[in-house]
């Protein structure tokens, strides 16, 4: 018996998700695999935003396939092979897929199935889906793609979504990467205080308390050069309101638009984009998927700081397939401290 989650609304793109959305059922798999498959032990799942988006009929995006009702839902997993027919895989084997199904057990293709070397993370498995998989290399890969960071040219970086996996990530990176200043923007106090006491940001906005654009204009006296960007909405329009002549935003993910009917990215309010043009300000798309050819090296750059110690990495673990739906939700809603995580087994 294998317990798996199977998706049962479709929520249009007004819609708010919520844990019922999705429905926990017992099934049964085949007793034996075929050559070239591989059946796996589920040991932790992801949920991420851009599930959000797998919830409409019309994702809004052509690499996003929609989730179909009352079939399994999947995601970034990290499972162990149990019995392997296929030449690559033996027993033992951790392994991971970005379309991993949202079971406790699952019989899967071992082609599309990569290796994961847990010493690379020192043991921390579960970093594979997070700080040294997709969410560490779009924080990395952006930076370096998008941010035009120069070691020694004195630049303030502001990250909003700060708290979160791929934010709390951005910001220690673009240090690593030769920012002078970082400020981050997050939902709650102890987020904030964490970034500045953990995390090494110089300093922290709580955007639900006081007014942002004066905070922001004292922690940020020179003016922004470059702006990661995990949110859109008011918060980002408030941030390129104090952007520099010839500076940069990363359009990495505009969270507090998904749940709206609106088409991606977002335009900007017309003032707004007056501001952008006139300062030269750059927005361009950003999709890690369209750098895979970097994923290696950049995966490795990740695990080495991870391993000196240079990165904190920060997870929030909920633990069982039945709350996967409820962690997702809790995620979208700023319930997590950097990379939400369920653990499954
Ligand atoms: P995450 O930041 O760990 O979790 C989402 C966070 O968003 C919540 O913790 C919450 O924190 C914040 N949030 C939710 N609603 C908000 C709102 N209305 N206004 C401001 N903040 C809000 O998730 P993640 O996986 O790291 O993803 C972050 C962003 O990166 C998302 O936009 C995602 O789509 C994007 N992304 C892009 C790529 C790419 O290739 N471009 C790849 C991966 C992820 P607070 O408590 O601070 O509100």
């Amino acid at each position: 018996i294998i317990y798996f989650f199977d998706f049962t609304i479709i929520l249009g793109k007004n819609g708010v998700p919520v844990a019922e959305n999705f429905r926990l059922e017992q099934s049964t798999i085949a007793d034996t695999i075929q050559v070239g498959q591989v059946r796996v032990r589920t040991l932790y799942l992801s949920v991420d935003p851009y599930m959000r988006c797998r919830m409409n009929e019309d994702t809004g995006s052509d690499y996003l396939l929609p989730w179909q009702l009352s079939e399994v839902a999947d995601g970034g997993g990290i499972g162990v092979v149990e019995e392997s027919k296929h030449d690559n895989l033996a027993k033992g084997d951790f392994v991971t897929s970005f379309n991993w199904p949202w079971q406790t057990v699952a019989i899967l293709d071992g082609n599309l199935l990569q290796k994961l070397v847990p010493q690379l993370v020192n043991g921390r498995l579960s970093y594979f889906l997070g700080a040294a998989g997709i969410t560490g290399l779009t924080a990395l890969l952006g930076i370096r793609e998008k941010g035009h960071v120069a070691a020694g040219a004195n630049q303030t970086m502001v990250v909003s979504g700060a708290a979160g996996a791929c934010g709390s990530l951005a910001g220690q990176i673009g240090r690593l990467e030769g920012c002078s200043r970082v400020v981050g923007i997050a939902g709650t106090d102890e987020k904030c205080s964490i970034l500045v006491q953990e995390m090494g940001f110089d300093a922290a906005i709580n955007y639900k308390k006081g007014n942002v654009a004066e905070q922001l204009r004292e922690l940020c006296p020179g003016g922004v050069d470059v702006y990661f960007d995990n949110v859109g909405g008011d918060i980002s329009d408030t941030v390129i309101s104090q952007m520099n002549q010839n500076s940069h935003i990363i359009l990495c993910g505009q969270i507090s638009q998904y749940n709206k009917d609106v088409p991606y990215p977002p335009p900007l309010p017309p003032d707004i984009e007056k501001i952008q043009k006139e300062r030269n300000i750059t927005r361009e798309r950003f999709l890690v998927l369209n750098y895979m050819d970097k994923q290696e090296a950049s995966v490795l750059q990740l695990c080495q700081w991870i391993q000196e110690g240079k990165l904190t990495v920060r997870e929030t673990v909920v633990e069982g397939l039945a709350n996967i739906g409820a962690a997702f939700q809790s995620m979208m809603n700023g319930g997590n401290i950097g990379k939400q995580i369920v653990s499954v087994s």
